[in-house]
């Protein structure tokens, strides 16, 4: 009885017009892939919104949240993530593949690395050709001494004339490609840009700003904090940055002259959370996101970049105090670890 109900039987979805099977558990977006349909797409696991999509007609199960990085118009308008959704009854999807068309291949020549803390090394590319981005969006990297891999990094500086732009790349323990960047010269090499990808910038709003950023979650924000000075905005800024002990803090110099550029209030408050034995270190202590609730002001719009559990605890508790979905922007730092996970 009523086992029809638990049928393990393929679905059909219709994704612009073109009809493809999906398998029981399989998500839209693997189907997709496995049947050659175009859906543009970067992390799969739900962080970057790159894959997002308008589901007109039919039901899906979703993965994960999806409302943790889609706003509250998309979600009413009945968008998706591709990556995330599992059909549960045939489904009609509209993709908007203009975002495919504005994403570009570029080549690029690595002019500078520099490390900046034990663990997290800038990379400096000159690009052979124009790029135009949004600050705050992410790219797929890659390098000539290793070919076939890429990896997604956040611009971390504002869109230039001269075509460079930076990277911060934060070696993950037995990773292949931030080891490779973090522990090789690479200056002089060539490299490949695909992009812009995701969702992540600044709103134009005259709300105050609360920015979180962890580790090379800093990224993102140090780009969108210059364009922001360099365009004049005024708006009030607390910025949060999560690190584990003094020797993980960077950029603080460059935030400083952001802070004396900038034209309105601007906080700048470092938080470690392994500063335990260091008598030294005057400044926050705990974990960023304790800080919060502290520096959060009336009406904020909230951006955070970081790591996945950094982002979901700061997400539920901006929630808590009232800050609402649509006013939360945030950019998972997804590894493939995290791919697995999602997938196993
Ligand atoms: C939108 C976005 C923006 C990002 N921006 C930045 C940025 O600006 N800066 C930054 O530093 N990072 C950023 N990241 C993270 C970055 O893309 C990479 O995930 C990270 O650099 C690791 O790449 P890797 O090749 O070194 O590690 P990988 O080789 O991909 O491995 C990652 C982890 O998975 C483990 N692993 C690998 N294979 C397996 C397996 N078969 N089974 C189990 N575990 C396995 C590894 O041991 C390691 O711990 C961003 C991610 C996203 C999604």
């Amino acid at each position: 009885m009523l086992s029809f109900l638990n049928s393990k039987k393929p679905v059909s979805a219709e994704i612009n017009g073109r009809a493809i099977s999906v398998s029981p558990k399989e998500t839209l977006l693997q189907a997709a892939l496995r049947q050659g349909v175009e859906i543009p797409y970067s992390c799969r696991v739900g962080g970057c919104a790159t894959c997002k999509c308008k589901l007109l007609k039919g039901r899906v199960k979703e993965l994960t949240e999806a409302s943790y990085i889609l706003s509250d118009e998309e979600l009413d308008q009945g968008y998706i993530l591709a990556c995330q959704s599992v059909p549960q009854t045939d489904v009609r999807i509209e993709v908007d593949l203009s975002r495919v068309a504005a994403r570009r291949t570029v080549g690029a020549r690595i002019v500078e690395q520099a490390r900046l803390t034990h663990d997290i090394t800038r990379l400096r590319l000159r690009l052979d050709d124009s790029l135009a981005y949004k600050a705050g969006q992410f790219a797929e990297l890659s390098v000539a001494a290793l070919p076939g891999v890429s990896r997604n990094y956040s611009f971390a500086t504002a869109p230039r004339l001269d075509s460079q732009l930076e990277f911060l790349v934060r070696k993950v323990p037995g990773g292949r490609f931030s080891t490779l960047i973090n522990e090789q010269n690479l200056v002089g090499q060539s490299a490949q840009v695909v992009g812009p990808l995701g969702d992540f910038w600044l709103r134009p709003a005259e709300a105050p700003l609360l920015l979180v950023a962890g580790g090379s979650g800093l990224a993102p924000i140090l780009a969108m904090l210059e364009d922001a000075a360099s365009n004049g905005v005024s708006r009030s800024v607390s910025l949060l940055f999560g690190a584990r002990q003094p020797r993980d803090l960077y950029a603080l110099d460059e935030i400083e002259a952001l802070r004396r550029q900038w034209q309105g209030r601007f906080r700048f408050i470092p938080v470690l959370s392994e500063a335990g034995g260091d008598a030294t270190w005057e400044g926050e202590r705990g974990l960023v996101t304790e800080k919060i609730a502290g520096v959060l002001e009336a009406g904020s719009h909230a951006y955070l970049c970081g790591p996945p559990g950094m982002i979901d605890s700061a997400v539920a508790l901006l929630m808590q105090l009232g800050v609402t979905r649509e006013h939360i922007h945030a950019d998972r730092f997804t590894t493939l670890r995290d791919s697995l996970a999602a997938a196993a």
